[in-house]
C-alpha cells in the first residue's frame, strides 16, 4: 500500500522542530528512523498532515555518563547502543534488550527516542528503561518536562507526551558496578515482537541476600509494567531456585496477558513465568562479589 499525500519538512535543529510542531497542522508527526510509523503510513492506520524529518538533529544523537548517570540522545540509533562502551560498562541489561529489537537493518535506522515515543506493547526497550527506573525528557515551544517512565506509558501506543512536544533525551540512574541483570524474552522467531520477556536488575549484600531488585515485564499490560509482589517476594532473600520460582509465578498471575493468535492467556502466562524465572537466576548468577 501507498501512504495519503502530506507534507514533508527536514528541520535542521531542534528550536525549528518545536516551532513546526507547534505552528503545524494538529496532526503532525516527527519522523526519526520511520521503522514504525512508514509500515502505519502504507497501511493508513496514520495520515499525518505533515511529517517533520528529526534526522539532521545530530545534537540528539548522543550516549554520554554525567554524574554517573547515563544521558542518550533521542535519535540515538539502536545500533549505536549496541555497541555503546558506556552502555555495555554501566547499564548492560540495555545492551541485551536491544539486541532483541528486530534485525541489524532495523536497528541500524531505529532510534530510541521513537520506540519510546511509539510505545508498542511488545518493544523491548521501554521495558528495560522500566527495570532501570529511567526518566524522559521533553521540550516544546513552552518548555521542557522530566517524565518519569511509570507516568509516560498510558497505553498501547498512547504516553504522555503532548502536542507540539518533542522526547529529546532519556535518562537513567546510576547503577552499583557489581549488579546483576538479564533480560530475557520469547518469541516465535529470532527478530520477531516478543511474545513475553523480563528484565531483571538486582543487587546483593555481603551474605547474598538480595538489597536492590527491580523486575519489568513483557506481556503482561498493554504497558511495561513491574511485577512488585516478585520484587517483594525477593528482597531480603537469597535467590534460590525455589525462590525465583515462587517470584516468577506471582509475577504471572499479578499480570494480566491477552491471547492472541499465538496462544491463549493461559499460555502467555505460562511464558511469563518462564522468562520471569529465567531473568532472576541469570540476574542473580551475573552479581559480582559483594
Ligand atoms: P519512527 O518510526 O520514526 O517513529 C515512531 C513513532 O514515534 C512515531 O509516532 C513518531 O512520530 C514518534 N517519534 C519518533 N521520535 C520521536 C521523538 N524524538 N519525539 C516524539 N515523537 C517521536 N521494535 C521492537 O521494540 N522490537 C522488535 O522486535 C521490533 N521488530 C520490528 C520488526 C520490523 C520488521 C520492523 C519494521 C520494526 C520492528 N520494531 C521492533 C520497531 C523498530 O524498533 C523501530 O525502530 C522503533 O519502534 C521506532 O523507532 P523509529 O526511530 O524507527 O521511530
Amino acid at each position: 500500500m501507498k501512504p495519503a499525500s502530506f507534507d514533508y519538512l527536514r528541520v535542521h535543529s531542534v528550536e525549528e522542530a518545536l516551532t513546526a510542531l507547534h505552528d503545524g497542522p494538529e496532526d503532525s508527526k516527527i519522523i526519526a528512523g520511520g521503522q514504525s510509523l512508514v509500515p502505519l503510513l502504507n497501511f493508513r492506520l496514520a495520515e499525518p498532515a505533515l511529517l517533520i524529518d528529526i534526522n539532521d538533529l545530530h545534537e540528539l544523537s548522543f550516549v554520554r555518563r554525567v554524574g554517573g548517570a547515563l544521558r542518550i540522545g533521542a535519535l540515538t540509533r539502536h545500533s549505536t547502543l549496541e555497541k555503546s562502551a558506556v552502555v555495555r560498562d554501566g547499564w548492560p541489561l540495555l545492551q541485551e534488550a536491544v539486541r532483541f529489537v528486530a534485525h541489524p537493518q532495523i536497528r541500524s535506522r531505529g532510534t530510541i527516542g521513537g520506540s519510546v515515543a511509539h510505545a508498542d506493547s511488545a518493544a523491548e526497550l521501554p521495558v528495560a528503561l522500566a527495570a532501570l527506573d529511567a526518566e524522559f525528557v521533553t521540550r516544546s515551544v513552552s518548555g521542557s518536562r522530566r517524565i518519569p517512565w511509570r507516568d509516560f506509558f498510558l497505553g498501547p501506543m498512547t504516553t504522555a507526551l503532548e502536542p507540539g512536544e518533542l522526547l529529546v533525551e532519556v535518562r537513567v540512574p546510576l547503577l552499583r558496578k557489581s549488579h546483576g541483570h538479564a533480560f530475557v524474552e520469547h518469541t516465535r522467531r529470532n527478530g520477531d515482537f516478543a511474545l513475553a520477556g523480563a528484565g531483571v536488575v538486582l543487587d546483593l549484600n555481603s551474605d547474598r541476600r538480595c538489597s536492590r531488585i527491580s523486575v519489568a515485564l513483557l506481556g503482561a499490560a498493554p504497558t511495561p509494567v513491574r511485577a512488585t509482589d516478585a520484587e517483594d517476594c525477593l528482597l531480603g532473600a537469597v535467590i534460590t531456585e525455589e525462590r525465583a520460582a515462587r517470584a516468577a509465578k506471582m509475577a504471572a498471575e499479578a499480570g494480566s496477558p491477552s491471547g492472541d493468535l499465538h496462544g491463549s492467556v493461559a499460555y502467555h502466562r505460562s511464558l511469563l513465568e518462564v522468562v520471569v524465572r529465567r531473568a532472576i537466576l541469570a540476574a542473580n548468577l551475573r552479581v559480582q562479589e559483594p
